[in-house]
């Protein structure tokens, strides 16, 4: 059984809107039911767990039966990092049917189902994987305001979700993470400090997180005109 954790818990406070930036609409429907439908539709995963602020929990069940997500089985109140919440996901996992957990940001709605059963099946075989998109920019190094260091752009990616990985893998990094620890952005840095080898899927530029006001129009223009290379 491979289990997807959508971490949709934080509270949107760069969104600048009374309402967490998951539950905003897109083109009509929440964030978080256009994140869900690719991994509703994808072949690699069974389960899904949604980790949620405890008061958004009530709402989000009445519109999950209208948006029929079928694998949903758990909603579990997050916590006051990402990486609480994503922990408070991974203690809902059952844990003697559990495979591959595949770790995705709720306000990630571009993923496509290729790109998660991609991602799924370099972690049933490595062990771990994440999704990746090339970097467009050049990236420097910067000390106290001067550059220290120009990094080589075609060995750099940026680090997207889903991050999929073994079950005991995932429990025994975060077993062992500082969950309070904000700069802990992503999964893949825990499993990274174990030793594992992590696998760098190739994914689509598209995949952005919607965190700002600017994200969300963005994402709006990427709805309407699909046919664009954003
Ligand atoms: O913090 P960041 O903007 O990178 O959030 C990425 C994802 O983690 C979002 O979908 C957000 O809802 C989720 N998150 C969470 N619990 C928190 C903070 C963020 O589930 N306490």
């Amino acid at each position: 059984m491979n289990v997807a954790i959508i971490a949709a818990a934080g509270s949107g406070s760069r969104m600048a809107s009374d309402r967490p930036k998951q539950f905003l609409q897109l083109a009509g429907i929440p964030i978080i039911f256009r994140t869900l439908e690719p991994f509703e539709l994808c072949e690699s995963i069974q389960e899904v767990i949604v980790v949620l602020p405890a008061e958004e929990s009530a709402g989000f069940l009445a519109l999950a039966g209208k948006f029929q997500i079928r694998k949903l089985s758990k909603v579990v109140p997050g916590g006051a990092t990402r990486a609480e919440s994503v922990k408070r996901g991974l203690l809902a996992v059952r844990e003697a049917t559990a495979e591959i957990v595949a770790v995705h940001d709720g306000v990630r709605p571009f993923v496509t189902a290729e790109e998660i059963d991609r991602t799924v099946g370099a972690a049933r075989e490595q062990g771990a994987a994440i999704l990746v998109a090339p970097a467009t920019d050049t990236i420097k190094e910067v000390a106290e305001g001067v550059v220290a260091r120009t990094l080589e752009r075609s060995d750099l990616r940026h680090a997207l979700t889903p991050q999929c990985f073994r079950y005991e893998l995932l429990r025994r990094a975060y077993d062992r993470a500082d969950l309070g620890d904000r700069t802990l952005t992503d999964d893949s840095a825990l499993v990274e400090r174990l030793g594992a080898k992590v696998v760098a899927v190739e994914g689509d530029v598209r995949n952005i997180k919607i965190t700002t006001p600017r994200d969300l129009l963005m994402a709006e223009a990427m709805l309407k005109r699909d046919d664009l290379d954003f």
